[in-house]
């Protein structure tokens, strides 16, 4: 088969090492030659944050963060961030701290050392969201691509064990999604399983001693492969449900990532032959359904969205929105009956086995 396509990488240092975040946060403030930093951490994180700064001068300390970036903690940061004429954002926390930072940098140019502190990734990416009305919007924009990454697998140690899984499945989400993104390609899917070979071998690890480095080490390392292979694929159809799921009904993001992701892998996998074939290498299994199942029994995964506050009145909004947003190229037809059915299935937990078997493959016209 010859290979076509166009892949883009997007350039960012990524410096590793556990027990090392102050020392290499305090290197790239030098050779960055910034002189106001922003340190951006939730109070919750403002310990872990006080750490990782402890090497480096920092003029303000911002601790409004709120999941999903609502636009009016989006602006009052901006007002924070002008007011101080910061020149550098230090973010020390997990998606929605780095998320307010891409918010400031989207309207300022502010560059971001990124500090995570879970596996959602969003470090690696370009992308940015803003809500606003119930309604999160996402875009891209190199201008929210942290400047460096530094991972440190230490700051990861105090996340609980039930919020490493669903954080560690929302990474799994970012490899299995940009199997079938808009923009595909055979690097993509490279990164994209050997994250899945991570997060398979580092989350089982974290769930039997929450104190592994070697466990919090794979899965950090994992999480940065699912992002950057996210970032480079485009959302696929699992990161529009969940956008509008998080967004227009408030659920958690990383535990909604969590209880969807069987359904879309079932749903779409059957109609995905090279995906499916890499996932269930990547798994050590014999489908990639079967590899992801016996993970998330290891994990004891979130499971129906009814967990989390969804309601069955929700199912049409979603599906309505969904419609108009999911890419052409997804591997299956989309209606809105068998979106009502992923989303019904996932709702109540049920055996994803059932799902997408009787789903006609795209036509020609959307592959
Ligand atoms: P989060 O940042 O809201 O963190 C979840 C919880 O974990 C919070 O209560 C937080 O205080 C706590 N926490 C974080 N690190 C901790 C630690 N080390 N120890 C103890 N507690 C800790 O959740 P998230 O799942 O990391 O991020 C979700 C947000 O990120 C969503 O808004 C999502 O849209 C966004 N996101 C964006 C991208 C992107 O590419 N733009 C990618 C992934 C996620």
């Amino acid at each position: 088969m010859s290979l076509d396509f166009t892949h883009v990488t997007l350039g960012q240092r990524v410096l590793f090492g556990a027990g090392k975040a102050a020392e290499h946060v305090a290197a790239e403030v030098a050779r960055l030659g910034t002189k106001k930093v922003m340190v951006i951490a939730d109070e919750r994180e403002l310990e872990l944050a006080h750490e990782v700064a402890n090497l480096i001068d920092v003029a303000t300390w911002h601790t409004e963060v709120v999941m999903h970036v609502p636009i009016e903690v989006a602006q009052r940061a901006r007002r924070v961030a002008s007011d101080n004429a910061i020149d550098l954002m230090v973010s020390v926390g997990g998606g929605s701290t780095t998320g307010l930072a891409k918010a400031i940098a989207l309207t300022s140019g502010i560059p971001i050392i990124a500090v995570p502190t879970t596996y959602a990734g969003s470090e690696a990416t370009n992308v940015w969201g803003l809500t606003e009305n119930e309604r999160k919007t996402t875009g891209t924009d190199d201008k929210v691509l942290p400047l460096t990454v530094i991972y440190d697998s230490e700051l990861t140690l105090s996340l609980p064990v039930a919020m490493s899984v669903a954080s560690g499945l929302n990474g799994l989400a970012h490899c299995v999604d940009s199997l079938w993104g808009p923009k595909a390609d055979p690097i993509n899917a490279a990164l994209a399983a050997e994250g899945i070979h991570a997060l398979n071998q580092g989350l089982p690890m974290i769930v039997e001693d929450p104190s592994s480095i070697e466990g919090r080490d794979l899965a950090l390392y994992g999480a940065y492969l699912s992002a950057v292979s996210f970032s480079s694929a485009g959302s696929g159809i699992h990161h529009k449900l969940c956008h509008i799921l998080g967004g227009t009904f408030n659920l958690p993001h990383a535990q909604t990532h969590a209880a969807v992701l069987p359904y879309v892998l079932a749903f779409n996998a059957p109609h995905a032959p090279e995906a499916e074939t890499r996932m269930a290498a990547a798994f050590g299994a014999d489908t990639a359904l079967a590899g992801l199942q016996r993970l998330r029994t290891l994990l004891d995964a979130p499971r129906a969205l009814a967990d989390y506050g969804f309601t069955a009145e929700g199912i049409p909004t979603v599906v309505e929105q969904a419609l108009a947003i999911i890419p052409d190229n997804n591997p299956c037809e989309v209606t809105a009956d068998n979106l009502t059915e992923l989303l019904t299935a996932a709702l109540n937990g049920e055996d994803p086995a059932s799902i997408g078997q009787h789903i006609p493959a795209a036509t020609a016209a959307h592959v």
